[in-house]
């Protein structure tokens, strides 16, 4: 079908040496098959922590091995952050077949694929009028137009929530449902009044040429059911396709997947565990397999078993938690290696004890040897995150927080993404909306509520209205010449849309560069900075240089030939052909778009040499040495939506097992009897998980009685007093009263700490929570909360 290339060439021969001892020696029975099996459709339906990961990549470099050339290859992953590690262990795997021998390969998100192909071929299969330059709003934009259409349609926010009115609609695009689907199919009121503002807010969208993610998906699929010759091409390009992570796809991933694969016996690789599939909220379901399974009756099941992640005592507690959904095929759980600690549970007084709690765990590891990158703390929802901040901050722990998004998020950074976006579609509404008067040029309300209704009447988009400001009634002269100068700013950028001429020449990170000077945000910020004298608004000229450090290593990281739209020229050399926008504009595109798709779940960096904390949503498929789960407690894990629907209570009992999983070593799992929400303290109940996993199979530390009584408990002792709920585990035997209590300690006195030895108090902190400066004498300066410290005077 093609002719071997230089590269292809290059890799067979350093490979053809000993392909099998290079790729398969160190991979079990299974695995191996499963890699090897290239042809044909195969489904890999097994445990977590079995190598299903290892699986695809392993599977890439073997198929280049044999000669498949990579841009023939695409592999679907789940974040961002998955695609680069895979492409570089492929890479690595192929050392010695020369740089480029990855080259073409597509592996990246379902997401961003679908991002590439709409921009290659929408404009051209007349998908839903699509251009190629359309934006992609994130929720907040989204947000900004449902509130307007709202507005709009003469109802309020109050009647119709916003949240709720995205969420019907976000369910709707799920089920591949457009707005006249849904407008037909809606009966009572309720629904035909959603059926309004959803064709409302698709009308707005379209005008300002943007799509929201939901659409990223729908728009694919319609578009690969729809249009033959863009499903050819696509069917030309790759003849292999693989998805990680499968048990999270929804239907219309399923659909695109199948579309890129194509007819008659397809090589489709698709690898999961249904037992991890915790994204229903967002329309996936187990049905996707069941589908796989119905469109490939021929497909090839292997089950890879054994698990290397984990030791037996955390295997053994996943596994107890998770029978205990009905709605599951059991698959056994096992490692072949012996030993292992039992996970620790500890039931604590409060969110602060809790952050002590883990803080002395994740340091008792530290100083066993185990790297802080290698550390993680998980939780259910993002507010869980801040006490535990605090704790870490206090033990003086290194920790990063997985926010991916954090960085694009704050004022500063969107305002001059805004710029860009609107440099890259003029038509982007809501960005222009948010930078027309950004900062302050005279562009008032009044001004641009004339020009909007102006923009609807004719039904352009606002830059379009703006351009023909002087023909707009009503406006003063000084008004009219405010918008013209901001008109020629743009423009300026732009070379009125062309992205030609010398003053647009220039890279990405010139550009960016620039629209921060030129537009006068950067005055506009270093003014505040003068006249607040405040280091946070001094950080905000910080962030927007880091814009222009991020689009700089952007251009540096571009790969072009990487781009599935690109075409390849079929043969020697095997040559990208790219799209036909201006490079700058292009690359710009891209930007704006890894900064759109970027997720959580990306931020997470173990080169930097901190402890991970995030959410167990973004935790799926890393795994790190010791982890701790916080907030085991009913309406926290499992989560309080789940209440009332048997199948979300699996789903929470699923996000928990994803958690357990994680933990190669070692393992914490903390509830509180107290937590503070939202400023009210809340009594808390355990999690009922913690019951599920059962007594036998964890060390528990009932440490929420108050006072020293309870306190001084080694969470690592397996020493409780008290049940779990009412009593249920209370025959383990209590570990000693601690022989001094904390205000015992002062300056100057000489004390031992299991740990650390003998060491010298230099200054003690009152309060509830005392902590106490120590200089040990064989490692060094350390503060401890003198609760939990496990300190004796040693003078005494
Ligand atoms: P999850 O369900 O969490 O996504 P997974 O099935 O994708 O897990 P991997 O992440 O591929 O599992 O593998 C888990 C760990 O086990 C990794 O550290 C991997 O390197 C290791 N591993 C997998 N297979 C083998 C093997 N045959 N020999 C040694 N280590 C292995
Ligand atoms: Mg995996």
């Amino acid at each position: 079908m093609y002719r071997e290339s230089a590269t292809v060439r290059r890799v067979s021969q350093s490979l053809s040496r000993n392909p099998e001892r290079d790729l398969l020696a160190d991979l079990t029975e299974p695995q191996r098959e499963a890699v090897t099996t290239t042809e044909g459709p195969l489904l890999v339906l097994a445990a977590a922590g079995s190598g299903k990961t290892r699986v695809i990549t392993r599977r890439i470099a073997y198929l280049v091995g044999i000669g498949v050339p990579p841009w023939s290859i695409c592999a679907l992953t789940f974040t961002n952050k998955a695609a680069g590690e895979m492409r570089e262990r492929a890479e690595h795997l192929l050392a010695g077949a020369g740089e480029r021998s990855m080259r073409g390969l597509t592996v990246m998100t379902f997401h961003a694929l679908c991002a590439r192909l709409l921009r290659r071929h929408a404009e051209e299969s007349g998908i839903a009028g699509l251009k190629s330059d359309f934006a992609i709003y994130d929720t907040s934009d989204q947000t900004a137009v449902v509130k307007r259409v709202i507005g709009d349609l003469g109802l309020t926010t109050k009647n119709w929530p916003v949240a709720s009115v995205r969420a019907a609609i976000s369910r709707a695009k799920n089920d591949l449902m457009d707005a006249s689907a849904y407008t037909a199919g809606a009966g009572d009121f309720a629904s035909k009044q959603v059926a309004k503002i959803y064709t409302a807010y698709e009308t707005a969208m379209r005008r300002a040429g943007a799509i929201d993610f939901d659409d990223l998906l729908l728009l694919t699929a319609r578009m690969l059911r729809e249009n033959d010759q863009v499903r050819r091409a696509c069917n030309q390009r790759w003849s292999y396709l693989m998805v990680d992570e499968y048990q999270d796809t929804n239907h219309a991933q399923f659909l695109i997947a199948g579309a890129l694969a194509g007819e008659n016996n397809p090589n489709i690789c698709v690898v999961g565990d249904p037992d991890q599939a915790i994204y229903s909220w967002r329309g996936a379901d187990i049905s996707n397999i069941l589908e796989f399974e119905e469109r490939y009756p021929n497909a090839r099941t292997i089950a890879l078993g054994e698990n290397f992640r984990s030791t037996a005592p955390i295997l053994a507690a996943a596994d107890r938690l998770i029978k205990h959904n009905v709605e599951r095929k059991d698959k056994p759980l096992f490692t072949s290696r012996a030993g292992g600690e039992k996970p620790t549970v500890v039931l604590c007084r409060d969110e602060r004890h809790e952050g002590d709690v883990v803080a002395d765990f994740l340091r008792l590891h530290a100083e066993n040897g185990i790297a802080w990158k290698s550390m993680a703390v998980f939780y259910r929802t993002n507010a869980l995150s801040r006490v535990i901040e605090d704790a870490l901050r206090t033990s003086a722990i290194p920790y990063t927080i997985a926010r991916g998004t954090a960085f694009y998020e704050r004022e500063e950074v969107r305002h001059a993404l805004a710029y860009l976006r609107v440099i890259a579609n003029p038509a982007d509404d809501v960005a222009l909306g948010r930078i027309v008067n950004t900062p302050a040029r005279g562009i008032g309300k009044t001004t641009l509520a004339a020009l909007e209704d102006r923009g609807a009447a004719l039904r352009v988009p606002l830059f379009e209205a703006m351009r023909g400001v002087q023909d707009t009634p009503g406006l003063t002269q000084r008004a009219g010449a405010a918008v013209g100068r901001f008109v020629e700013l743009i423009d300026g950028w732009t070379g009125a849309g062309t992205f030609m001429g010398a003053s647009v020449a220039g890279t990405l990170h010139d550009l960016v560069e620039r629209v921060i000077k030129e537009s006068g945000l950067e005055k506009h910020y270093d003014g505040q900075a003068k006249a607040s004298g405040l280091a946070s608004d001094e950080e905000r000229l910080d962030n927007l240089s880091e814009l222009v450090s991020s689009a700089r290593a952007f251009e540096d990281e571009f790969d072009p030939t990487a781009d599935p739209a690109a075409e390849f020229e079929i043969g020697d050399g095997a040559q990208a052909v790219l799209a036909d926008a201006p490079p700058l504009l292009a690359m710009l595109r891209a930007f704006l778009e890894s900064v759109a798709l970027v997720a959580d779940a990306d931020a997470v960096d173990p080169e930097q040499g901190a402890v991970t904390l995030m959410t167990l949503h973004a935790a799926k498929g890393l795994e790190f040495a010791c982890a701790a789960m916080i907030g085991l407690e009913t309406g926290m894990l499992p989560h309080s939506r789940a209440a009332e629907s048997p199948s979300d209570m699996e789903e929470e009992r699923r996000l928990a097992f994803v958690g357990i999983t994680r933990a190669m070593q070692h393992l914490l799992m903390t509830s509180a009897r107290y937590r503070t929400i939202r400023g009210v303290t809340e009594r808390m109940i355990p999690s009922r998980f913690i019951e599920e996993i059962g007594e036998d199979l964890v060390r528990l530390s009932d440490q929420m009685g108050g006072g020293y009584e309870t306190g001084e408990q080694e969470w690592s002792s397996g020493a409780t007093r008290r049940g779990v709920t009412g009593g249920s585990v209370g025959d383990m035997p209590a570990v000693p009263r601690p022989t001094v209590s904390a205000s015992g300690f002062k300056a100057g006195m000489l004390v031992r700490h299991p740990q650390f030895g003998l060491g010298e108090v230099l200054s003690v902190q009152g309060g509830s929570n005392a902590r106490a400066q120590i200089r040990f004498r064989q490692v060094g300066v350390k503060t401890l909360v003198l609760e939990y410290a496990r300190l004796k005077r040693a003078d005494g």
